[in-house]
């Protein structure tokens, strides 16, 4: 039997409470019974979360392994692709340098005016095809592509290297012949100008030819402009390195492209009737220093 007296001021006098021990025991039991098992439960339940999250946990890690190995792969190939670019562009590089100084040198030695020599020009450009990263493939494709125009250019500028500090050369570059087979029909200085309109002053003399007969280059030289000219239709104009310059007008068709490095008697073009012209003919000036002068002079003259 257990006694508990309870004292409170609300009761007038202390109450006594009197339990059945047992019942009291088994009730205490009960409860702490009831407490471990929320407990221990709750344990379980936490543990076995935990446990899920944890093998969740590692299967991420494992992946992320998996993703990080095949990364490290591309990246690893991406590398060496860029390591060739890499390479590529620092040859091209070298090249581009070799070129200019080349390129300053002859400017400087052949007394050529500056910018006026085009080596080629770059391969056209554009299309269809939709915007997107470029396969490296097409990339080092394209970079070959550029290399052999520097090779070609590379080539261009040793031959005109030679072409003018090779003296055995010099007399060559020195207009000399005929640029097309056929008479001269019409002199340089002053004339009746051919369209009816008065007197006229004409810069060059007219060689009579047939429309597709060839058109040859008076002296070597690398061809400074090759298309099409107000009046003159499609023209040629070869620098010939030594302040002389000649130029080929009214072309039915033009076979060389500025940059072009070209022998003397070497065919340039076909003749024509392009531009401001009542029919076939060659239109041939000489220019010395960028003045025209009359080319009739060079053309007797024979080659040494
Ligand atoms: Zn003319």
């Amino acid at each position: 039997m257990m006694n508990v007296i309870i004292a409170a001021k609300f009761l007038r006098s202390p109450k006594k409470l009197s339990f059945d021990e047992p019942k009291v025991a088994s009730l205490a039991l009960g409860a702490v019974a009831l407490v471990l098992a929320a407990t221990f439960g709750l344990g379980w339940m936490i543990r076995g979360a935990d446990g899920a999250a944890l093998a969740e946990m590692q299967k991420l890690r494992t992946e992320l392994d998996a993703q990080r190995v095949a990364l490290d792969a591309a990246r690893s190939e991406a590398q060496m692709e860029v390591n060739a670019i890499a390479a590529r562009v620092g040859e091209l590089q070298a090249q581009a340098n070799r070129l200019n100084a080349l390129g300053e040198r002859l400017t400087r030695v052949g007394k050529l005016k500056d910018g006026e020599f085009n080596f080629g020009e770059l391969p056209g450009q554009g299309g269809a095809e939709g915007a997107g990263d470029m396969p490296s493939r097409e990339l080092l494709a394209s970079l070959d592509a550029l290399e052999a125009q520097f090779d070609h250019s590379g080539n261009q500028l040793s031959v005109l290297e030679a072409l003018l500090f090779d003296q055995s050369l010099e007399a060559d570059a020195v207009p000399a012949g005929m640029p097309a087979p056929g008479y001269i029909s019409s002199g340089y200085g002053g004339r009746n100008d051919p369209f009816g309109r008065g007197r006229a002053h004409h810069m060059g003399i007219d060689i009579d030819a047939n429309t597709g007969d060839p058109v040859t280059a008076a002296a070597g030289g690398v061809v400074s402009f090759s298309g099409v000219r107000n009046g003159y239709g499609n023209v040629v104009e070869i620098d010939h390195g030594n302040g002389y310059t000649t130029l080929y007008a009214h072309n039915s068709q033009n076979l060389v492209r500025a940059g072009d490095v070209v022998r003397a008697d070497q065919q340039i073009a076909r003749v024509g009737s392009t531009g401001r012209s009542t029919g076939s003919h060659l239109h041939f000036e000489v220019k010395l220093n960028g003045r025209q002068v009359n080319p009739r002079q060079f053309l007797q003259k024979a080659r040494g």
